[in-house]
C-alpha cells in the first residue's frame, strides 16, 4: 500500500525539478537534496521531501504500473460528459486541474490542553470535565515513524490545542528529528503561536500549515473566540503564504447565527488568503460548550460549500474533513469526493490519546484500528477510480 508515488526527475531549473511519472510530467520545490537527472523522489504538495535509490523506486512504481492507469479509466468513466448539476461540474473541474490524484495525510493530535475557550471546540480551556494528555517528544516521534514506515504516509498534519508547554526548541526538535527520521511534508497546525515560531519551523524544514480562519463574520468571530480578533489571524495566515509555507486554511460551516451569505464570504475569504489547500467541514456542537443546543448542520450545505469551493477555485486541493464524515458516516467521503474534493486525512494518533482529543463528539475513525480505516478508505478510493497519491505541482 502506498501513499505516494515516486518519479523520476527529467529536468532540474535552480530549485524546480520536472518529475515524471508513467509519462506525466509535474514539477516541484526542491530545497533539501542534492538531485540530478535520472534520480527518484517522493513530492508531496509541490516539494520533494525524500529522494530514494532506483533500488527501492522500481518496485514500487511496478506495483503501480497497470493500477495506476486503471484508476484514471475508473474516473474517466464517472465523469458526466455533458455535466448538468454543481456537483458534476465540479467533479469535472477536480478532474480537469487534479486528474485522479488524492491526498491522503495523516494526523497526530498531540495534545489536547489549550489556552484559548473557543466557544465551539470541546477541548477549550473551560472545559474542566475532560482529562487532558501531552504526547512526549519520543511518542510523537514514534507515532510519525509508524505513520511514514508502517503505514506509508508521506504527510503528516501535527496537531494540537494552543498549548506552549511545546515551545520553540521542542518544537525545533520535532520538525528537525521528523525530517530526519521519518520523511514526509510536515504540516503544523498548532494555533495562533508567534510569527517568530513560525519562522524558526520553517527554517528547519516545515512547509505547511493549517490554520483556518474558522468564519470570515467579524462579528461571529469576536464572539466565539474570545480575546483574539479575525483581522490578527488572517494577517498571520496571510505572512505565513509569503514566507513560502503551503498554506491550508478555512472555516465552520453551520455556526450559530450564520446566514447562507456567510458561507459564501467564507469561500471568498479562503481564496482571498492563497489556499492550497481549502480544509473546512460542519460545526458539530459539543455537549460541554456554550454552542451545545446548536442545531446540526444539512449534508447538502457541505457539499455545495465543498462544490462552490471548487468552482471558485479549480486549482486548490479540497478536503473532506473528518466532521463531515462524523456528520455522514456512510456517504461523506464519497459524495465529497464526487462533488468536487480531493483530498482526506486520517487520524493516526495512538490509539488511547484519541479519544481525549474531543473537539466534537464520536468523531469518525476515533479507536478504529487504524489499518482496517486505510483498507476500507483506499478501498472506497479505488472503487471511484482515485489513487491515494500527491504528485507534486
Ligand atoms: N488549536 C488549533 C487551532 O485552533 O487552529 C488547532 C486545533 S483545532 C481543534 C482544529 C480545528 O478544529 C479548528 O480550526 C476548528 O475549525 C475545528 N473545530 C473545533 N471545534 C469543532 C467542532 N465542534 N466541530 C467541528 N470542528 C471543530
Ligand atoms: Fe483551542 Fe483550537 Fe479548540 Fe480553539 S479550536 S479551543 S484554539 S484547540
Amino acid at each position: 500500500m502506498c501513499y505516494a508515488i515516486p518519479g523520476r526527475i527529467t529536468g532540474i531549473k535552480d530549485n524546480i525539478v520536472s518529475v515524471e511519472y508513467f509519462g506525466e510530467q509535474k514539477k516541484a520545490r526542491n530545497e533539501f537534496f542534492d538531485l540530478k537527472i535520472g534520480d527518484y523522489a517522493y513530492a508531496q504538495g509541490g516539494f520533494i521531501i525524500q529522494k530514494i535509490s532506483e533500488r527501492e523506486a522500481l518496485p514500487v512504481l511496478e506495483s503501480w504500473k497497470e493500477l495506476f492507469f486503471k484508476l484514471q479509466e475508473i474516473d474517466s468513466q464517472l465523469i458526466q460528459k455533458d455535466p448538468k448539476t454543481l456537483y458534476q461540474r465540479a467533479n469535472n473541474l477536480r478532474q480537469k486541474y487534479h486528474g485522479n490524484s488524492c491526498c491522503t495525510h495523516g494526523i497526530i493530535e498531540f495534545s489536547n490542553y489549550c489556552g484559548m475557550d473557543c466557544f465551539y471546540c470541546g477541548i477549550r480551556k473551560s472545559n474542566s470535565k475532560l482529562a487532558r494528555y501531552r504526547m512526549s517528544l519520543d511518542e510523537i516521534l514514534e507515532a510519525a515513524r509508524f505513520a511514514v514506515h508502517k503505514l506509508r504516509f508521506k504527510a503528516l498534519v501535527l496537531q494540537s490545542g494552543e498549548d506552549p508547554w511545546y515551545d520553540e526548541e521542542k518544537l525545533v526538535y520535532l520538525v528537525k528529528k521528523i525530517r530526519q527520521d521519518s520523511p514526509s511534508l510536515i504540516i503544523l497546525s498548532l494555533g495562533e503561536r508567534d510569527f517568530g515560531l513560525y519562522e524558526r519551523l520553517y527554517k528547519e524544514g516545515a512547509r505547511s500549515v493549517l490554520l483556518r480562519f474558522e468564519t470570515a463574520n467579524l462579528d461571529l468571530y469576536a464572539q466565539l473566540r474570545p480575546g483574539r480578533e479575525l483581522k490578527n489571524r488572517v494577517e498571520l495566515i496571510g505572512k505565513l503564504h509569503k514566507l513560502g509555507y503551503l498554506v491550508m486554511t478555512g472555516f465552520l460551516i453551520g455556526l450559530p447565527g450564520e446566514k447562507e451569505e456567510d458561507i459564501k464570504k467564507n469561500i471568498e475569504l479562503t481564496n482571498a488568503l492563497a489556499a492550497d489547500m481549502f480544509s473546512f467541514g460542519p460545526f458539530i456542537p459539543h455537549p460541554d460548550t456554550p454552542l451545545a443546543n446548536t442545531p446540526l448542520v444539512h449534508t447538502e450545505t457541505v457539499l455545495n460549500t465543498i462544490a462552490n469551493a471548487r468552482v471558485l477555485n479549480p486549482k486548490a486541493q479540497i478536503l473532506v474533513n473528518t466532521s463531515f464524515e462524523t456528520l455522514d458516516r456512510a456517504n461523506a467521503l464519497r459524495s465529497g469526493l464526487m462533488a468536487g474534493a480531493n483530498s482526506l486525512m486520517i487520524n493516526v494518533t495512538p490509539r488511547k490519546y484519541q479519544r481525549f482529543y474531543d473537539i466534537y463528539p464520536e468523531r469518525a475513525g476515533v479507536e478504529e484500528d487504524v489499518e482496517m480505516r486505510i483498507e476500507n478508505i483506499v478501498k472506497l478510493l479505488r472503487s471511484i477510480g482515485r489513487a491515494p497519491t500527491d504528485l507534486g505541482l
